[in-house]
């Protein structure tokens, strides 16, 4: 754990949020991994099987080509095993006596329609997500130990999904109140930015050095950026 903690250490320090890039970490440890034995561990299989990739890490895997094929031939043959399963159970629903009763055919068809759904989580999805809870934890703990709030004081670098997550998990009101202060006085700060930039687009002021307020979009953004839908969309 202490290499997590040395980690954030270095996150902090160079201004990037700590989860955002321990999520990243895990999600390139799986494709390291992936290269080497995940594609044909059959663990994996299964759990693809029960779920499979989410549409945005589906089609990174894609660039692994050929070297899916062992995977899916077993996805896929679960899949068919699964389909004729449900048509032999429809089969014997449409031919029992309950089909005169509509509404309780209803309801046994919509048990039957869960035997298809999925179960599971993407696995690249699921690494990341025990990554964000670890590496949250790990957080708390960083947070509680002298002299680290001075050091995230002045340069606070968690998202704002980051920082939502850390104040829902937090069991020390003197560190939610610190996260929160000190990301109110950070908005604050690029709000007054936001202004200056503005201010400096007048062409009575055009001619003033340009400074920080140029950049601020470009921490907002980074700031604001939607963790789920990284996951799913990149
Ligand atoms: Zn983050
Ligand atoms: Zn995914």
């Amino acid at each position: 754990m202490d290499y997590l903690l040395r980690g954030i250490e270095r996150y902090v320090a160079a201004g990037e949020c700590p989860v955002c890039r321990e999520m990243w970490e895990a999600e390139e440890a799986f494709y390291r991994w992936f290269d080497i034995e995940y594609y044909g561990s059959l663990s994996l299989f299964e759990q693809v099987s029960r779920g499979g990739f989410c549409a945005g890490h589906g089609k990174k895997l894609a660039a692994y080509g050929p070297l899916l094929t062992g995977m899916y031939q077993f996805v896929l043959g679960g899949r068919l095993k699964l389909l004729d399963n449900y048509r032999m159970r429809l089969g014997i629903l449409l031919m029992s006596v309950w089909r005169k009763l509509s509404f309780l055919l209803r309801f046994l068809h919509r048990r039957l329609d869960k035997m298809l759904a999925a179960d599971k989580l993407c696995p690249v999805c699921e690494d990341r997500e025990s990554a964000r809870k670890l590496c949250l934890i790990m957080l708390h703990r960083y947070l509680a130990a002298p002299g680290n709030r001075a050091k995230y004081g002045p340069n606070p670098c968690l998202c704002w999904d980051h920082l939502v997550d850390m104040l829902a998990t937090s069991q020390d009101f003197a560190e939610t109140i610190f996260l929160v202060e000190v990301h109110l006085g950070q908005l604050r700060d690029w709000e007054k930015q936001f202004s200056e930039y503005f201010r400096k687009l007048d062409y009575r002021f055009a001619a003033e050095a340009k400074g920080q307020e140029q950049h601020v979009w470009h921490k907002a953004l980074r700031f604001s950026v939607n963790q789920a839908k990284v996951a799913k969309e990149e």
